[in-house]
């Protein structure tokens, strides 16, 4: 679909205290390719945040949502991906106190709402918000209407693949002015999760032993986090020599292609002397997660980092002697105290987030930078608006 203009407008509804705003978006509406559309977005309710989006990481949760929607062949209410985004504050629904136009802010696909029985206990990553995974339309008014008329969701709590979104306060998270938007959006998933995944979730210690297995985006970070907490080797796998490279950029040490070896645990195994501190696995599927468990040491950890794909089940493995299998969501962190955090460290040069963005595209490349995703080409690629 093509637009005579580029420029989304924002009109004031008075009387509702609200806006509409007409912006392009892409949208998932079945099997096929997304299309960019036209979409009007309403908001800010009490509580929420309109937000100009600057940029958005391509993640591959989203790539897992749409293949879902694929192999069920079927066609879900229109959906608007993209949940590694940044941009600027355009206005406030009553009651918001932490952001005010003109601030720039990352999203988290998962608000922390600080009040919940998780928020209350220190685990906001699990937090019982209703605002996740995905919003529904809510308010007196849909949220989304595509074309002006079909309801439309915002997938995965943002909905980045469109030039605003409206959020709750808890999701929309005020970072320092100096930073380049278009680079530090990545915190919104995949640095977090994978970087939060060490240095909280397993709590790696300075002289340990880690391996990280598969090495997108999130996998990446996993060494990034270890190289911070100062683990002494850390050894990246994947079956592509491309990213083995790449995870040496990030701080790996020791490197398996796991194409080219018979037994991936017997050989990290042999080349720790069976005492591997912590494994993580990165992908989502039963076999890793069965490699990751099986090669850690006696009473070591295991970290499954993300999403796990569909119908994963996990066999065999031996818990006797003290290992843990255990899950780490968005980086096991208060994402309002580490988002700003991570946004400083890249700031001062202690966070590498460049080597990460392998590609720049429009949102009008948006299927070419999943198949890019797909084919294992790319870190990350990010649409910049
Ligand atoms: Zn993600
Ligand atoms: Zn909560």
């Amino acid at each position: 679909m093509m637009f005579t203009s580029i420029e989304s407008l924002i009109l004031r509804v008075k009387e509702r205290e609200s806006f509409m705003v007409s912006m392009k978006s892409a949208v998932v509406t079945g099997p096929g390719p997304l299309t960019v559309e036209r979409v009007e977005l309403n908001g800010p309710e009490a509580g929420e945040v309109l937000v100009k989006i600057t940029a958005c990481g391509v993640c591959h949760s989203d790539l897992h949502h749409i293949n879902r929607i694929r192999r069920a062949g079927v066609a879900p209410e229109p959906l608007i991906l993209g949940h590694e985004a940044a941009g600027v504050v355009q206005e406030v629904g009553s009651g918001v106190t932490t952001v005010q136009p003109g601030d720039h802010v990352i999203m988290a696909f998962h608000p922390q709402c600080g009040t919940c029985y998780f928020c209350r206990r220190a685990q906001p990553q699990i937090c019982e918000s209703p605002d996740f995974p995905e919003r529904a339309v809510t308010g007196a008014r849909p949220r989304l209407l595509l074309d002006g008329k079909t309801p439309a969701r915002q997938g995965i709590g943002v909905g980045g693949f469109s030039e605003y979104t409206c959020m709750p306060e808890g999701g929309v998270i005020k970072i320092r002015k100096d930073a380049p938007l278009d680079t530090v959006c990545l915190i919104g998933c995949g640095v977090t999760t994978g970087v939060g995944a060490a240095i909280n979730g397993a709590k790696v210690e300075p002289g340990s032993m880690v391996a990280v297995i598969g090495l997108g985006g999130v996998g990446l970070n996993c060494v990034q986090g270890a190289r911070m907490a100062g683990a002494h080797r850390i050894i990246a796998i994947d079956t592509l020599t491309s990213k083995l490279e790449l995870a040496a950029k990030f701080g790996a040490t020791d490197f398996v292609n796991a194409s080219e070896v018979d037994d991936v645990v017997k050989t990290v195994v042999e080349m720790t002397d069976g005492r591997l501190d912590y494994a993580f696995e990165a992908i989502g599927l039963g076999k890793t997660i069965e490699q990751a468990f099986n090669m850690i040491r006696r009473g070591g950890t295991a970290v499954v980092v993300g999403v796990t794909q569909d119908n994963v089940t996990v066999s065999g493995g031996m818990f006797l002697g003290e290992r843990t299998l255990t899950g780490s969501l968005y980086g096991s962190t208060n994402v309002h105290y580490m988002i700003p955090r991570l946004v400083d460290m890249y700031m001062e040069g202690q966070l590498m987030l460049d080597e990460l963005v392998s590609k720049r595209r429009p949102l009008e490349e948006i299927n070419e930078a999943f198949a890019d995703i797909e084919a294992g080409a790319v870190a990350r690629s990010v649409i910049n608006f």
